[in-house]
């Protein structure tokens, strides 16, 4: 059965990145009926922090991904068990490893190496002079018992190195294809690091990594490939230990839209961010999902995620570096956004808006119906949820001086027509008591059309800047009820009346 894990570092932010490779894994458990597992790799506890491991659970499960075996699973879940492979964190797995470094030493596939920090520069700067591979020469492979013992006795720092053997290291990639390296480019990796003075060392991410894979019976690796370079140390140890290798799918680096590697220049990139701004996760996921792998047909790009569970396969997953895009993103979200439901939209949306509306829980229906139509109105301009309040400045500011600061509305407001136009316009809504109505306000400007002989946008647009500080916009039949209602709520929204006469008077 095939068995896949993400196996994150919580040392910061779950990125892009790292949240490709857990979909990546999630779909490829999905679609073949197998189990995916979250492991987390903590043992530098120097860079570690719970609130990291708290917010990747949380950025996972957003995302839509469950997971079987690991920490807050669904079998944890269920029957109060991690999992069969547990414990699924690796600061509580350090017994394990050191019984397999024991076991290795025992049966001479690794040896302790006493070599100095000192000693080894040296050989690297030797190895750089005479322009030499900067590998590991092996001194302490050829050490003797005696003088193994002798060391120990003296209380001398080491670490564990793993013996390399001639042959080539390979492994089958399933977006690469075969890969191979030979044996020198490895040379005895470190599977322990010496701790100063005393023996219990610290084991190295390769070493631990490949332990805790290879009894937690995964069958396919699937990963980022910055630990391309990792893989063949990690092939070796499998070998030392007589465990079978397991598949692996390196995923391409992804590249921000000028081809460097994408890094917080270019934008968000945190999981967390993405949610922040008002991204909705299945636009998300969809984008993660698109991100190296493509659909058979070559041009369907909106999936779900159970849809994409049914037709990922590793095959179609390209090597080639995948580029983000923000503006793929936007179009996904903006797809997403027109199919949620209206109150989720408005869940979603509400903590913009919390300082102008109030808390949620304490909104009565009628504030809640009217934020939900004034969404209807402005979600389809956003690209995603964050861009609301600058976009609801149309309602919730009032500012006549600012609006003819404006140079688009200087050029539209200079003409005399704007001038007379506004005149006719501001004397009906004097004249008039009570909630103007899409149908008083459609009323007078018939009206003024014809006492002006202005018409088209000469005639619309200095309206619309006296009643939204902008010439374009939703449309009057929408905008008037929502100002009308949002001023009798209460919200701080000044009221048509309050904006024309607030204008002409400016
Ligand atoms: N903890 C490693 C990382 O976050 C895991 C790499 C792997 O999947 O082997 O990069």
């Amino acid at each position: 059965m095939v068995r896949v894990r993400f196996a994150p570092s919580p040392t910061g932010m779950v990125h892009v990145g790292n949240a490709r490779t857990a979909l990546y894994n999630w779909l490829f458990a999905r679609r073949m009926g197998g189990k995916f597992l979250l492991r987390i790799e903590d043992t530098d506890l120097e860079r570690s922090e719970a609130r990291y491991e708290t917010q990747l659970l949380e950025d996972l499960k957003w995302l839509g991904l469950d997971w079987d075996e690991g920490p807050q699973s669904t079998l944890e879940a269920k029957t109060g068990s991690e999992g069969p492979s547990a414990p699924y964190r690796q600061s509580e797995r350090l017994e394990i490893y050191a019984a397999h470094t024991a076991r290795l030493l025992e049966e001479g596939k690794a040896y302790r190496c006493f070599c100095t920090p000192e000693e080894l520069e040296a050989e690297r700067a030797l190895a750089v002079k005479e322009h030499r591979p900067q590998v590991y020469g092996g001194r302490c492979r050829r050490l003797g018992r005696t003088e193994i013992e002798a060391n120990l006795a003296a209380g001398k720092p080491f670490a564990v190195r793993l013996e390399i053997g001639p042959d080539a290291l390979r492994f089958r990639d399933m977006v690469r294809g075969p890969v191979e390296f030979a044996a020198e480019t490895v040379s005895d990796p470190i599977l322990v690091r010496s701790a100063s003075g005393v023996s219990a060392g610290v084991p190295v991410y390769n070493y631990v990594v490949t332990v805790d894979d290879a009894l937690m019976g995964i069958t396919h690796v699937i990963r980022g490939d910055d630990h391309l370079s990792n893989t063949p140390k990690q092939v070796a140890i499998y070998q030392a230990f007589g465990w079978k290798v397991p598949v692996f799918a390196h995923l391409s680096t992804i590249l921000g839209e000028d081809r460097e590697r994408l890094s917080k220049r270019h934008g968000a990139t945190s999981i967390a961010s993405f949610q922040e701004m008002g991204y909705l996760p299945e636009a998300l996921a969809n984008y993660l999902a698109l991100l190296g792998w493509g659909a058979e047909d070559g041009k369907t790009e909106t999936f779900t995620l159970t849809e994409l569970a049914k037709i990922f396969t590793l095959e179609r997953v390209t090597p080639s570096p995948a580029v983000f895009s923000f503006d793929k993103l936007n179009w996904l979200n903006r797809h997403y956004l027109k199919q949620a439901a209206p109150e989720r939209v408005a869940e979603l949306s509400w903590g913009y808006f919390a300082e102008k509306l109030g808390a949620r829980e304490a909104a009565g229906a009628e504030l809640v119906a009217w934020f939900q139509r004034l969404l209807t109105l402005l979600v389809p301009a956003v690209d995603h949820l964050s861009q609301l309040p600058t976009k609801a400045g149309l309602l919730f500011t009032h500012d006549p001086e600012a609006a003819r600061a404006v140079p688009e509305n200087v050029e539209a407001l200079g003409v005399e027509s704007a001038r007379l136009v506004l005149c006719e316009f501001a004397d009906r809504v004097r004249a008039h008591s009570g909630a103007v109505t899409p149908e008083d306000f459609k009323g007078w400007m018939n009206e003024v059309k014809v006492a002006t002989g202005v018409k088209g946008k000469e005639l619309f647009h200095p309206v619309r800047i006296a009643l939204t500080g902008g010439h374009s916009g939703p449309e009057f039949d929408k905008l008037i009820p929502l100002m009308e209602e949002g001023a009798a709520l209460g919200l701080g929204i000044a009221g048509v009346r309050e904006r024309i006469l607030g204008f002409v008077g400016a």
